[in-house]
């Protein structure tokens, strides 16, 4: 069947990334949606248990849209392969980065599974460094996707790469903890002229 291979690539890892509000979830969620209607093709979709920011059965576009999803304790990312069903053919994960480095030895289990896995994620945290496995993750893909936002700072509008943390409307501190886990109250997207990390 030519056109199933379309869809799974066994061993095949694609890794989205992006800032904030890049679209992130936006573009898992309508991949798998098509991906319902390819028959006989099965899929699953996992997220840590840390993002409960809108729900814990299903990721959340800020564009409105839901799919599906089984959250996965980000701690543990080797429980990746116990919910794993029978006859999976395409993975799905987001919110990849806030893993911890065990997602590497998991998601290369998959690929010697002949699994095809779409991961997607913030490549750089808030002060502008690399996030968690993103790295490796982006060096291993078959295939890399970088999304952009559009920069919320008041009066640009310039392709945002970066995530902003603000507490309080104030830029974090650089020793602020690299995880806490909010919408637009803490983040804005934000391009490289408009991303403050005061130390
Ligand atoms: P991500 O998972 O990357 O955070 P989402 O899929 O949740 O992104 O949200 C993407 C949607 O967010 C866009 O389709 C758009 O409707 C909305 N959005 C909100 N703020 C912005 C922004 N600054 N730039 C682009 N899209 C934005
Ligand atoms: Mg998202």
């Amino acid at each position: 069947m030519e056109a199933f291979q379309e869809y799974f690539k066994p061993g095949f890892l694609e890794v989205i990334a992006g800032p904030m509000n890049s679209g992130k979830t936006e573009a898992i969620i309508s991949h798998f949606n098509k991906l319902r209607f390819v028959e006989g093709l099965k899929f699953q979709v996992f997220k840590p248990i840390i993002d409960d920011r809108f729900s814990k059965t299903e990721i959340a576009s800020k564009n409105g849209s839901l799919l599906k999803c089984v959250c996965l304790d980000h701690n543990n990312p080797m429980q990746i392969l116990e919910k794993l069903e029978e006859n999976t053919d395409v993975i799905g994960i987001d919110e990849i980065n806030f893993f911890n480095k065990d997602i590497l030895l998991a998601i290369n289990q998959l690929i010697a599974k002949g699994k095809h896995i779409i991961v997607s994620g913030l490549d750089l945290d808030f002060r502008g460094e690399p996030f968690g496995a993103m790295p490796e993750l982006l060096c291993m893909a078959d295939k890399v996707t970088k999304l952009f936002a559009v920069c919320e700072f008041a009066g640009c509008k310039a392709s945002a790469t970066r995530t902003q943390r603000l507490i309080n409307g104030e830029p974090a501190k650089y020793d602020s903890p690299q995880i806490l886990v909010g919408d637009k109250d803490f983040y804005q997207a934000r391009c490289k002229q408009h991303h403050f990390v005061p130390k």
